[in-house]
């Protein structure tokens, strides 16, 4: 009698309609997933969902699309060298080593961030400063971490238990108008460079910037875009305006990443994340969104709390007189969060996100951004730092998903992707 039952009730509430159903609609679907998976009772008890997880962060390979390490080494950095080593237990922030290890992160793209600030003004060297401080965390620690300029090296690095740190470039400022440094960048390491960040650019407009100074990409952006494909550097459409990112589905020959970007169904208005209608493009193009952490990412509506959380954060640092930036107005403001807790999203959000993207596109065109060190006390319950991958695992596990999924979303998309763009610069050699 309960096969008939289960195939009906799958048949009913099958992948398609599961990513559209909230978290509490999506929970009596895992139930009669777990039915059918259920041992005959002479077995012993199968494992928690909690232990598989666990289980599972340790035996695949996590690799998450944008973890801000550099610019937070920089940011606490005095007179050139940084007072933080993430080699070990750091008090501040949300990656260090200890906690990649419990968390099973095994290949982190660090960011090399540069703000919009030095746009044609001395961007490449901040970016030049910022590869300089990843490749110190591997001579430090050599036993720990790796650099991952490649798939296979990714892959290498996991067999000797090592984490990979492969770099992606945040803002294309760094090319500073030369399509040579395109070139220049991929040999110091740079695996994808996200166009533009917060402010339209030379080479792309943003989508935090109403100016739309191109259009979409610039003219440079288009031959920057050819370049990228021909020397193997992914091209990542997170922060880029809508019409940018349609350029470079028109133009690029090789599938994109959204490195840290969320869905905007669940945050209407917010021209960051990526609408349904993008999401579709990108997957039928090959490619993969990587699902943003940040709880403004996640929810629309927690979005606009924090949004008067943060007035209201605000004007209690103003009454009290304090510079918010000072070490006095930090404290404050710490202070004044411990008292009156910030709206947070729930990692049962990122797994909604996920489900999303599923029932759009399937499984093959999904993982994980978490924007770790970029997003501020932002993270969302049960997702506050690199130790807590397995919470996520455990939620999607719930929800019905098999293993062999979670590893596709855990990293086989994105290095799916990553190997294309190898492939196609492979086959276009200079001048070829
Ligand atoms: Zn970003």
């Amino acid at each position: 009698m309960r096969w008939p039952t289960v195939v009906l009730l799958s048949l009913l509430f099958g992948c398609g309609s599961k990513s559209e159903s909230s978290t509490a609609g999506a929970k009596p679907i895992a139930g009669v997933d777990e039915q059918v998976e259920a041992p005959p009772t002479s077995a012993p008890p199968s494992p928690t969902v909690e232990a598989r997880a666990e289980a599972l962060a340790k035996s695949i390979i996590i690799l998450d699309g944008h973890i801000d390490v550099p610019w937070r080494l920089e940011k606490s950095s005095k007179d050139g060298v940084s007072t933080e080593d993430v080699g070990a237990a750091t008090d501040s922030g949300d990656f260090d080593l200890p906690r990649a290890r419990a968390g099973g992160l095994d290949a982190p793209f660090m960011s090399i961030y540069v703000s919009p600030d030095f746009e044609m003004n001395g961007a490449d060297a901040v970016a030049e400063r910022l590869i300089a401080s990843v490749e110190g965390i591997v001579a430090k620690h050599p036993d720990d971490f790796a650099l991952a300029p490649s798939v296979q090296s990714v892959r290498n690095n996991f067999k000797a238990g090592r984490i990979s740190l492969p770099m992606g470039m945040e803002n294309g400022a760094p090319l500073m108008g030369k399509l040579e440094n395109v070139a220049r960048f991929h040999e110091r390491g740079i695996r994808y460079i996200t166009l533009a960040h917060s402010k339209d650019n030379h080479i792309s407009d943003s989508s935090y910037d109403d100016r739309h100074t191109h259009g979409g990409l610039s003219a440079f952006g288009k031959t920057v875009v050819a370049e990228m494909n021909r020397v193997g550097i992914m091209v990542d459409v997170s922060h880029i305006s809508d019409e940018a990112f349609w350029d470079v589905i028109e133009l690029s020959k090789v599938p994109v990443i959204a490195s840290h970007s969320s869905c905007r169904h669940f945050t209407p208005g917010f021209e960051r994340n990526m609408s349904d209608e993008m999401i579709r493009a990108l997957a039928k193009a090959g490619g993969v969104i990587q699902i943003n952490f940040g709880s403004g990412f996640l929810d629309g509506e927690v979005r606009e709390a924090r949004k008067a959380y943060d007035v209201a954060l605000d004007a209690y640092l103003k009454v009290k007189g304090l510079d918010p930036d000072s070490d006095e107005g930090e404290a404050a403001a710490k202070a004044y969060a411990a008292e009156n807790p910030a709206p947070r999203s729930t990692v049962a959000k990122v797994a909604d996100h996920v489900e999303h993207v599923i029932g759009l596109v399937g499984v093959e065109h999904v993982g994980l951004g978490s924007d770790f060190d970029g997003v501020g006390d932002s993270l969302p319950e049960g997702l506050r730092s690199v130790a807590d991958y397995p919470n996520l695992f455990a939620e999607l596990l719930r929800r019905g998903r098999t293993e062999a999924e979670l590893e596709k979303i855990a990293s086989g998309n994105v290095l799916r992707v990553w190997r294309a763009a190898e492939a196609f610069a492979a086959e276009h050699p200079a001048g070829g």
